[in-house]
């Protein structure tokens, strides 16, 4: 394949090409340094710029407040399912879990190793389809904190910004891996929030977490240097070698976010772009969306023809012509869009107009 293509992939997945363009004219020669980010000391004065600069800007485009440390961490979003209760788990040993997929139940699967996980409710039944109606009466009043997975990669759904729960003043823990900056979310409503970088924030090796100052240095005495989140905010994410490319490239990323007008711009089009694939489903009489309205995700979305032949026949004629990655997770089937902010317009555009041609053709 010479031309690039609409990848479609849920992770790691497509990168805007002019950040691409711009990390191979800087790959051997970083800004008169002589070297490739890969190959310069995390200690020197150009990385420095490099982190700084990424942490500027993602608290800005986010909006975290000074209260908040940015955390540049490693070991992908899996290593906060057991870095938060170990860290978080501390006061009363419980906490809230909600059950809306495969990474919320892993999640949940490890805090357990750790205290006391009430588990308030699941989606489970219906192929996690949907979120589920939460009752605060339900909720433990003196938890350690109350975890959600904010958008549910696999199923398509998520916790739209005005569905969070009201936690009563109970630290809300977000995983955040595949929307972070993708809408606006009051990220001060949160306690802790974590994404892994490869869905929209960069290549795999880099995990981004946002952590209230009150929440940092309780770890259990258990807790491995490395996984202690007080361990790296004193050291200012520079305890031992960071993932220094891949900070650079999110900072690229960072930057690209913000010429383009920021979340809210970002959340504008993303919208545009979900609302076009999410219309043209509503009224296929082939293809249709498997996830509730308005728990609907703007990242993730699958969708079915009811045939798995038909499915398969899709997926394959979709790669041949240039639109790929659109199998759905093994443990849903059907097809899976994943379009992260940097699936452009035209790339949406393009999957529709297949779609309507495959419709027609297999009425
Ligand atoms: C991809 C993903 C994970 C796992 O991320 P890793 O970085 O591979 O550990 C966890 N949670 C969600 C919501 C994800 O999308």
């Amino acid at each position: 394949m010479n031309q690039r293509v609409y990848n479609f992939s849920a992770g790691p997945s497509a990168l805007p090409e002019s950040v691409l363009m711009e990390a191979s004219k800087d790959m051997l020669n970083y800004k008169g340094s002589g070297m490739s980010v890969m190959e310069m000391s995390h200690r020197s004065k150009v990385f420095e710029e490099i982190i700084q600069e990424a942490e500027s800007l993602f608290r800005d485009l986010l909006g975290i407040h000074d209260r908040y440390k940015v955390l540049f961490l490693q070991g992908g979003a899996s290593t906060q399912f057991s870095m938060i209760p170990m860290n978080l788990m501390t006061k009363t040993g419980k906490a809230d879990y909600v059950d809306t997929g495969s990474w919320a139940s892993k999640a949940i699967k490890e805090a357990k190793r750790y205290g006391n996980v009430n588990v308030l409710a699941s989606s489970k039944d219906k192929t996690y389809s949907y979120i589920p109606e939460l009752d605060p009466a339900s909720f433990t009043k003196d938890a350690d904190y109350f975890h959600i997975t904010v958008n549910n990669t696999i199923y398509g759904t998520r916790f739209a910004p005005d569905l969070l729960p009201d936690t009563n003043g109970v630290p809300l823990v977000g995983d955040m891996s595949s929307n972070i900056l993708s809408e606006v979310y009051d990220i001060n409503k949160f306690g802790l929030i974590y994404a892994g970088a490869q869905k929209n924030m960069g290549p795999s090796g880099l995990t981004m977490v946002a952590i209230r100052e009150d929440l940092v240095g309780q770890a259990m005495d258990l807790t491995p240097t490395m996984l202690n989140y007080k361990i790296h905010v004193d050291a200012d994410s520079l305890y031992n070698t960071p993932p220094c490319y891949s900070i650079y490239i999110a900072m690229l990323i960072f930057r690209w976010l913000k010429n383009q007008g920021g979340v809210e711009a970002m959340e504008k089009t993303n919208k545009e772009k979900a609302a076009l694939l999410y219309n043209y489903l509503d009224e296929s009489s082939l293809f249709k969306a498997t996830v509730e309205e308005k728990d609907r995700s703007l990242m993730n979305i699958p969708f079915v023809t009811g045939n798995d032949e038909l499915d398969g026949a899709f997926v394959k004629e979709s790669t041949a012509k240039g639109l790929v990655n659109l199998k759905g997770h093994r443990s849903v089937g059907g097809m899976r869009a994943s379009i992260y902010n940097a699936m452009t317009m035209e790339g949406v555009e393009t999957l529709v107009a297949f779609m309507k041609e495959f419709e027609a053709k297999n009425k």
